[in-house]
């Protein structure tokens, strides 16, 4: 359904979702399907969000891409597949419409979806003006509003950059949705960051062929993650042929988009077409009438809510990436989901709440990265000499064919508590990770001890099966 063109100034809703991304689409259609009258508003004309528009899905296919020139490469060198060189140049121009369109038709199957769940579609800006009460502003300037017996914030994030004043010339890098505007490859690029966008965009850029430097402030990418998840990815990374520049803060940036010269604080200089930041993200609190209203905001900006969702004020909720606490999208869906449920599922859905324990992530890296649970160092600061590890590394069977300099390390890690060796972290590097985790998460969330996984046979020859077979 598209947005409502003919809106009722004054209509009452039973809950209204701020946001149609992630978080606001599933937590409206869930609470409409539960019977209750819902309406979502969102300001860009395209639901789905960050998720479907500029962040897990264009980026997956990328990582496909580059996945798939890894294998193409391999296929020759490895596979003796009789392949035309440059076999694996990838065409950027022809391939972004095509992915382009792909989103295109997900933002479809986002409006149909609502529509077929009648959740009313409001397109524009949303302020709250009362605990109850959101006014909503179209594109030409107009504005009428609606009210709701329940309000819930999702109105997500974007990226940071820093201010010219902060680094002069930092404008003239893009940030993440700007990587996904990009018509052309860039021959040479730098990437500023060491989180999970720096270190996935880097890695896709790289494999598709672009130069690639990335500038990080500390020794290694990923700094939050287990470490020897980092002491793995960050030496393959340089391997491969990423420049990392360690240890180093851009302090200037020179020139025009397509041909800039990026100034460190060592005082070493480089030449990119473009600069890429990937520092971190920023909540969608500005601009709501949060502060009118009386809702919390921490020191980041990110609504503050109980392990219920509810802000300080009753009867209005936060759910997704402007909660500030995990910022995924199947949180942002459980989270909405789980509210509606509680708020209109009825006496069987009456304690249902997203737990924030033990949530499986990926990044989506060369090789790609699973993680569940804590990290060694979380480990050791709450359970101290109660921990134990497990952990192996290898070069899963598919390199064995790979020249021995292309052959992809693997590494992975168990962390267990006590004398029952409940299972509290797994980590894991090295290919089929990222499909390999999931499976997993489950034990982990179902309280599995490392006999579990022993008592499980192996599913041979797979990179999986050591996780059930490490002594
Ligand atoms: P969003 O999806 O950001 O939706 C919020 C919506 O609210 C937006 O559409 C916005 O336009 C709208 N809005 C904001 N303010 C207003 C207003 N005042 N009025 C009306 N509408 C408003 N997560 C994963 O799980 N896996 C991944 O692989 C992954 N990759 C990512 C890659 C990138 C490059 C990025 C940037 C993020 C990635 N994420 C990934 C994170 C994921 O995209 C977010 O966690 C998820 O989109 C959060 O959903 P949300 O509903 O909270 O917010
Ligand atoms: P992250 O929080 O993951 O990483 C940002 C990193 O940038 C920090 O860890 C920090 O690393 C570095 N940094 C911070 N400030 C500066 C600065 N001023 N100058 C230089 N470096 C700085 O943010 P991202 O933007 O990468 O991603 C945002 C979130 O989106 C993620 O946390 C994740 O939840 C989600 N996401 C999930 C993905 C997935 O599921 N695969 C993929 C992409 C995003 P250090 O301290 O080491 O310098």
């Amino acid at each position: 359904m598209p947005p409502i063109t003919h809106p009722t100034d004054g209509e009452q809703y039973d809950v209204i979702y701020i946001g149609g991304g992630s978080g606001g689409s599933a937590g409206s259609r869930r609470a409409a399907l539960h019977g209750a009258k819902a309406a979502i508003i969102e300001e860009t004309g395209k639901l789905g969000g960050t998720c479907v528009n500029v962040g897990c899905v264009p980026k997956k296919i990328m990582w496909h891409a580059a996945d798939l020139a890894d294998k193409i490469r391999q296929a020759a060198d490895g596979y003796h597949f009789d392949l035309p060189k440059d076999s694996a140049k990838f065409t950027w121009n022809t391939f972004k419409p095509q992915r382009d369109a792909y989103i295109r038709v997900l933002n479809g199957i986002y409006d149909s979806n609502i529509t077929k769940e009648k959740v009313a579609y409001h397109e524009g800006h949303a302020k709250l003006t009362s605990p109850t009460s959101v006014k909503i502003t179209k594109s030409d300037g107009s504005d009428y509003t609606i009210h709701g017996k329940h309000i819930v914030i999702a109105t997500g994030g974007r990226p940071t950059k820093p201010s010219d004043d902060e680094i002069p010339g930092a404008s003239l890098g893009i940030d993440s949705d700007g990587f996904f505007a990009l018509e052309e490859q860039p021959k040479r690029v730098a990437v500023a960051g060491a989180g999970y966008i720096a270190t996935e965009l880097a890695g896709v850029l790289h494999t598709l062929g672009s130069e690639t430097h990335i500038v990080i402030r500390g020794d290694s990418v990923l700094r939050t993650f287990d470490p020897a998840l980092q002491e793995v990815l960050t030496p393959w990374m340089e391997h491969t042929g990423i420049n990392i520049h360690k240890q180093s803060k851009i302090v200037k940036v020179e020139g025009v988009p397509g041909q800039l010269t990026i100034t460190l604080d060592s005082g070493k200089t480089f030449e990119v077409e473009q600069l890429i930041w990937a520092i971190g993200r920023r909540p969608n609190t500005d601009d709501l009438g949060l502060e009118d209203v009386g809702v919390k905001v921490d020191h980041t900006g990110s609504v503050v809510v109980d392990e219920w969702q509810a802000t300080n004020i009753p009867g209005i909720w936060s759910v997704g990436d402007v909660q500030g606490k995990a910022l995924l999208t199947p949180v942002a869906i459980a989270a909405g989901r789980r509210l509606s449920n509680r708020l209109f599922g009825g006496p069987k859905f009456k304690n249902d709440k997203l737990d924030y324990e033990n949530i499986p992530t990926v990044v989506f890296s060369h090789p790609p990265i699973g993680t569940v649970g804590l990290t060694e160092p979380q480990a050791r600061k709450k359970y101290g000499d109660q921990v134990k590890v497990y952990k192996s590394s290898f070069r899963s069977l598919y390199f064995s064919m790979i020249p021995p300099e292309h052959k992809e390390p693997s590494m992975q890690k168990i962390i267990v508590v006590g004398e029952e060796e409940r299972v509290v972290g797994v980590h894991i590097i090295g290919q089929g990770s990222d499909e390999m985790m999931q499976g997993f998460a489950v034990a982990v969330k179902m309280g599995a001890k490392k006999q579990d996984f022993d008592d499980t046979v192996a599913i041979h020859p797979t990179s999986a099966e050591e996780l059930v077979t490490m002594r």
